[in-house]
């Protein structure tokens, strides 16, 4: 099989995924374990796909360390989704939520149609380049939405609180990039498109004891425990996205696990952390404290520059590295699969542009 000429890509999401990982689902778009059928084509009702959604729940758990009290879904929808299925199952009377920007702001937007929302802190008044601090031992909410990694403003939650209400976490951007204790949450969600697979599929980790506090009526495709009763088999789920985050967790798993991932992540992220404070020519949006390990943001001298460098950095097979619209300047988004020597050329790209 032909293999893809591999560009530097330091892209937000859909993102890269190891290049084994690419063939093994090449090859099953064309005859999935020699069953004469294309992944594309099978019904996801036979027993084989079963086989692989639950496979697919064991490395989670496995590799997560999920505890057996939480259920793990696979639905679909993106993270956005999520904004709304949250307070559409659990607000009753207040959602409290962590305003760290763009994507947090987008969760309290859709919140906002099921009840009332309690901003706890902002970062807004330095245009989120900090993880705002929460100024309360507890909370009187039915739960508190943070986002523990701003994949646009380059910024990570490095403790999560804990303010006696039951904590939901947007973990899109950081999820499988470093060990956490699932039991510091109730529930966590991620678009797949970053650390786990192709975009199509939302993973959903949620604490039982959590649905159990549902009261109120949920239709069926917003309702988390359909999902978990059925195997997230309830419609027709996204069997290629499924099977091919099946194939990246046990990628990941030969790699290690996610203590082997973070330690190779923090590598990458001093690497160019480093470069950036060294070089004249390059800062750091965010404050240092509260550095993205997935998502490094940063500036040039002025918006010329910013355009030489990004043509400097293309002619070298760097791809991605344009910042969000809204932020400008650079974003190198360093997920699981990004290698460090990819690294090594983005950091040797801009010793060189500064001559
Ligand atoms: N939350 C975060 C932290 C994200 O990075 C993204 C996507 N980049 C989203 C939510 C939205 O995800 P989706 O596009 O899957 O709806």
């Amino acid at each position: 099989m032909e293999t893809i000429s591999k560009k530097h890509n330091f892209g937000a999401g859909p993102c890269i995924l190891p290049q084994s990982v690419m063939e093994k689902a090449a090859q099953a778009v064309l005859n999935w374990n020699n069953s004469g059928l294309s992944i594309l084509e099978i019904s996801h009702r036979i027993p084989e796909f079963e086989t692989v959604v639950r496979q697919t729940q064991d490395l989670v758990r496995e590799l997560m360390g999920v505890p057996e009290d939480y259920a793990i879904l696979f639905m679909q929808g993106g993270a956005s989704t999520q904004f709304s299925m949250v307070p559409q199952n659990f607000l009753n009377r207040k959602g409290a939520y962590l305003d760290t920007g763009f994507f947090a702001i987008k969760a309290i937007k859709e919140a906002r149609y099921f009840g009332e929302v309690d901003i706890v802190a902002s970062s807004e008044d330095q245009a989120y380049n900090y993880i705002p601090e929460i100024e309360a031992s507890h909370l009187d909410a039915d739960y508190l939405h943070i986002t523990s990694n701003n994949t646009i403003e380059g910024t990570e939650m490095f403790s999560y609180p804990k303010l006696g209400v039951p904590l939901i976490c947007d973990m899109s951007s950081d999820i499988f990039s470093q060990v956490i204790d699932v039991s510091d949450f109730d529930l966590i969600y991620a678009g797949a498109q970053k650390n786990m697979g192709p975009a199509g599929m939302t993973l959903v980790i949620v604490k039982n004891a959590l649905l159990d506090t549902v009261k109120k009526p949920v239709p069926s495709m917003s309702d988390y425990r359909i999902f978990r009763d059925n195997l997230s088999l309830y419609n027709t789920p996204p069997v290629f996205s499924i099977y091919v985050a099946m194939l990246n967790l046990q990628w990941l798993k030969e790699k290690g696990g996610v203590a082997a991932i973070e330690k190779e992540n923090q590598m990458k992220a001093e690497m160019l952390y480093a470069e950036i404070d060294r070089n004249s020519l390059f800062s750091g949006i965010a404050q240092r404290a509260h550095r993205s390990r997935m998502n490094v943001t940063f500036r040039g001298t002025d918006a010329e520059m910013e355009k030489a460098f990004l043509e400097f950095a293309a002619k070298r097979d760097i791809v991605g590295v344009r910042g969000f619209p809204t932020m400008g300047g650079f974003r190198a988004s360093m997920y699981n699969a990004l290698p460090v020597e990819s690294v090594g050329i983005l950091v040797k790209a801009m010793q060189d542009f500064e001559g």
